[in-house]
C-alpha cells in the first residue's frame, strides 16, 4: 500500500477566515486562537463571497477558502455546513441555509423538513435519522487544500424545542441525548457538534502547538 500523504502543515501568525459571519468568525477564532493564529475575516479585507455553486460541502468550502486565499495571497480557512436527513434523501443538505428562503426562517426551514418526514411515513423516531455536517478547507494561495468533513448523528423531533443555537438546532437531538441542540448551552453543543468534530482532525492534521 502506498503510503499516505502528509497533510501540510500550517505555522503562520494569522489565518484569513472566508466568512462574512462575525459569529463563524468569533467561533473560528476562539480555537485557533490557542494556538497562537489570529483570525482575520475576509469581510474586513473586503473579500467578495463567491457563489457556492459545488455540489458537496467540501467542494463549496474549497472553492470559498481557494478564492479568498488567491484574492488575499495568504492562507485561508472556509467551512461549509448543513443538515442531512436520511428520509429525504440526504436533503436539504448543501441548501440547509437556502430552504430557510431570503428572510432566513428556519421555522419555516423547519416544517418544511417535517413535513417532508410526514410525506415519507417517517413518523417513528428510528425512521426521523439525520446528521449534521461541517466541511473545513484551508487552502494556500499556492492552490494546495487541506479538507476535513465533521459530522453528529442524531434523531429530528417534532415540534422545535428550546431557543439557543441557530438554525435546526431546535429539532436535532444528537444520539444519547434527551435535549436537542436548542436547549443544549452552547458549551455542550460545542463539544459534540460536527464543526468540533471537523475542527479537531484540522487541529491534528495541520496546526502545530
Ligand atoms: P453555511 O453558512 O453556508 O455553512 O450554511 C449552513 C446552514 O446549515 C445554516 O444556515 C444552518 O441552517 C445549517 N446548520 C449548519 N450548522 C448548524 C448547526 O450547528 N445548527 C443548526 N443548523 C446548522
Amino acid at each position: 500500500m502506498a503510503p499516505e500523504t502528509p497533510s501540510r502543515r500550517f505555522s503562520g501568525k494569522r489565518l484569513i477566515v472566508a466568512s462574512h459571519n462575525p459569529g463563524k468568525v468569533r467561533e473560528i477564532g476562539a480555537l485557533i486562537e490557542p494556538y497562537g493564529i489570529t483570525p482575520v475575516s475576509a469581510g474586513e479585507l473586503g473579500l467578495a463571497e463567491p457563489e457556492e455553486t459545488g455540489l458537496t460541502f467540501i467542494a463549496n468550502a474549497e472553492l470559498k477558502a481557494h478564492a479568498a486565499a488567491e484574492a488575499s495571497g495568504e492562507p485561508t480557512l472556509a467551512d461549509d455546513s448543513g443538515l442531512a436527513v436520511d428520509a429525504l434523501g440526504g436533503d436539504p443538505g448543501i441548501y440547509s441555509a437556502r430552504w430557510a428562503g431570503p428572510a432566513k426562517d428556519f421555522a419555516l426551514a423547519m416544517r418544511k423538513v417535517n413535513d417532508g418526514l410526514k410525506a415519507a411515513g417517517a413518523d417513528a423516531p428510528a425512521s426521523r435519522g439525520a446528521h449534521f455536517v461541517c466541511a473545513l478547507s484551508l487552502a494556500w494561495p499556492d492552490g494546495h487544500v487541506e479538507s476535513f468533513e465533521g459530522k453528529v448523528f442524531g434523531t429530528l423531533v417534532w415540534p422545535p424545542r428550546g431557543d439557543q443555537g441557530f438554525g435546526y438546532d431546535p429539532i436535532f437531538q444528537a444520539n444519547g441525548q434527551d435535549i436537542t441542540f436548542g436547549e443544549m448551552a452552547s458549551e455542550a453543543k460545542h463539544a459534540m457538534s460536527h464543526r468540533a468534530d471537523a475542527f479537531a482532525q484540522l487541529m491534528v492534521a495541520v496546526f502545530t502547538k
